[in-house]
């Protein structure tokens, strides 16, 4: 018989049905028992009478053990969510061993693990619905994404991890023995989907993974996480990038609304865009201290949000017009004032999520950037290479989902989030 997954229960009341899953709790009353069932569609009551042969299984069963049940459901006003099934059969496909090292419900009052703990035994810890709620917002955000970049003619391309060089600097790179030599791991696809604008593929889409060998304890730093990545050719400025997710960010945060039941606000176009001059301006008025003249702290983060929530009601904002000593040699300047770069982050709820800009494709001016930054010109030159045959202007952003899903569910750390995460302590399970 096929499986019925316990959310479609309600169109089988009285036939027999087979349901698999965890058992979450179990209450003895003697003749009879009482089992809350969990699947990935939600939980159930199921009974088993004393005069069921299912009843001799369960003397020995343990909460978290895997079973099978068949059994017929019926309306029961007093079961959670108003449907029970009376077990005939129930077989044990998985045992669990009854000493669980994190619980996955506890009573009232009860507390969970410290995340440390947690994340030790993450197979267990995403045992809860409310974790499982995490991974299927950032299916649904995937999806919105990908379902826009589907529609508006985006190639999909995938960059190596493995480089011969460090990425972006020298500093927070994972180096990595290969074969007889050094190999590094990438900091970002930047290059590369740089290179695809130099390929003449217009528009391109990337997820992958990132590795930072940052020493960051914080609540938003990983030493790897998933970045997505997009860039598109023939833009004016960096302008057109910020549209372009906007309009990304929409129907993602669509997607996330029709899919789940969740009180979320989808953003509206525009988005707030202020320079970072301006944003300082904001700040000082506020007598926020600036701890660097041409950088954002986390508390200047905050506080930037509460104002533009206050000013315009929006969880976004854009901050634009990084000066160039903290930003990249690739992005491209102002030519009426070079010391300003076309570049932005994006911040949502306080918290950057993203950064982009438009990039300098003229192969001499890039050069120039690159040994001002103090840059080896001939280590570089692998990357220079893809502007001296002739690259469209173009721009692009690198988007941490973490931090989206991270910020949309108000999570204490992005390591909540992730899957798997590794920090600078942590390299299991
Ligand atoms: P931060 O200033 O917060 O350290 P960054 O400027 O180094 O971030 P980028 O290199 O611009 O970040 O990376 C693009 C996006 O990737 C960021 O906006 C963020 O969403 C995400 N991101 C960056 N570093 C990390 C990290 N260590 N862990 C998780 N996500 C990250």
């Amino acid at each position: 018989m096929q499986r019925t997954v316990i959310k479609d229960i309600k169109d089988s009341l009285g036939k027999e049905i087979v349901l698999c899953g965890f058992v979450q709790t179990i209450r003895d009353q003697g003749s009879i028992k009482f089992i809350q069932l969990r699947d990935i569609t939600g939980l159930v009551q199921v009974v088993v009478f004393k005069s069921s042969d299912a009843f001799v299984i369960t003397k020995d069963l343990s909460i978290e053990s895997v079973v099978k049940v068949v059994g017929k459901p019926k309306e029961e006003k007093q079961a959670p969510g108003g449907i029970e099934v009376a077990a005939d059969k129930i077989e044990i496909l998985s045992n669990a061993d009854p000493d669980l090292p994190i619980p996955v419900v506890f009573e009232k009052g009860g507390e969970d693990a410290d995340i440390t703990k947690r994340l030790d035994w993450r197979w267990i810890d995403l045992r809860k619905p409310k974790n499982l709620q995490i991974f299927k917002l950032w299916t649904a955000l995937e999806k919105g994404f990908r379902s826009y970049v589907n529609e508006n003619d985006y190639v999909f391309v995938y960059s190596p991890s493995f480089m011969s060089a460090p990425s972006e600097s020298g500093a927070d790179v994972f180096e990595a023995k290969y074969f007889e030599r050094k190999a590094y791991l990438a900091q970002s696809p930047q290059f590369y989907k740089q290179m695809a604008m130099a390929s003449g593929f217009e528009k391109v889409f990337m997820t992958g993974p990132v590795f930072r060998a940052e020493k960051s304890f914080t609540t938003r730093h990983m030493t790897e996480f998933t970045g997505w990545d997009f860039e598109i050719s023939y833009i004016e400025s960096h302008n057109d990038v910020m549209d372009e997710e906007e309009r990304m960010l929409i129907a993602a945060f669509t997607k996330v609304k029709e899919d789940l039941d969740l009180d979320l606000d989808i953003p509206t176009a525009p988005f707030p865009r202020i320079t970072m001059a301006k944003a300082k301006e904001m700040l000082a008025k506020k007598n926020i201290k600036s701890e660097k003249e041409h950088d954002l702290s986390p508390e200047e983060e905050r506080v930037l949000w509460e104002l533009i929530k206050k000013e315009h009601n929006h969880d976004f904002v854009f901050v634009t017009d990084w000066h160039k000593s903290v930003r990249p040699f690739y992005h491209i300047r102002y030519e009426d004032n070079p010391d300003i770069t076309k570049s932005f982050d994006l911040l949502y709820k306080g918290l950057e999520i993203t950064t982009g800009a438009q990039r300098e494709h003229r192969y001499e001016i890039l050069k120039v950037q690159a040994e001002e930054k103090g840059l080896d010109i001939k280590e570089l030159s692998g990357y220079l290479n893809f502007f001296k045959y002739g690259c469209p202007p173009h721009g692009g952003a690198g988007i941490g989902p973490g931090r989206i899903v991270m910020q949309m569910l108000e999570l204490d750390s992005v390591k909540e989030a992730t899957f798997l995460p590794r920090d600078v302590k942590r390299l299991t399970p």
